[in-house]
């Protein structure tokens, strides 16, 4: 009997730092929010949420603390944003979407700060959970 036990690699743009996230994540979300939008230069943020136990590095991240208690992770070579973490629960870390090598197999759960979604954006899409 095989166990079902996919690992999902990714890094950042340079990569000078490199993950490995073992099985399935345990969320996944479309941000709306202001610090989402300035960390990333994008209309929205989109992350994969996985058990912190389940993700091993190969470099690390630098922490930002964006607001108190809450940390983003960039890389400290190219500056790509590659984490968000809440440092109150590090039960979970989410992992941005675009830092997977493989990003086709997650899928998003929510939308989050969904009074602050840009329109023009946001690629709303009405089947999944909106949360303002
Ligand atoms: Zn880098
Ligand atoms: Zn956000």
């Amino acid at each position: 009997m095989t166990t079902y036990n996919p690992t999902h690699s990714g890094g950042c743009l340079c990569g000078a730092v490199r993950f490995v996230a073992s099985g399935d994540p345990v969320g996944g979300n479309h941000c709306h929010c202001d610090m989402c939008r300035k960390d990333s230069g994008s209309g929205v943020s989109t992350f994969v949420t996985f058990a912190t136990g389940s993700v091993t590095w190969d470099g690390k991240p630098t922490d930002y603390e964006s607001s108190p208690g809450k940390f983003r992770g960039f890389c400290p070579k190219c500056g790509s944003s590659i984490t968000w973490r809440n440092g109150a629960n590090d039960s979970t870390i989410d992992i941005r979407l675009g830092s997977f090598d493989d990003p086709r197999p997650f899928k998003a759960r929510k939308h989050l700060w969904m009074r602050n979604a840009l329109e023009s954006f946001a690629g709303i899409d009405p089947d999944i959970e909106h949360i303002d």
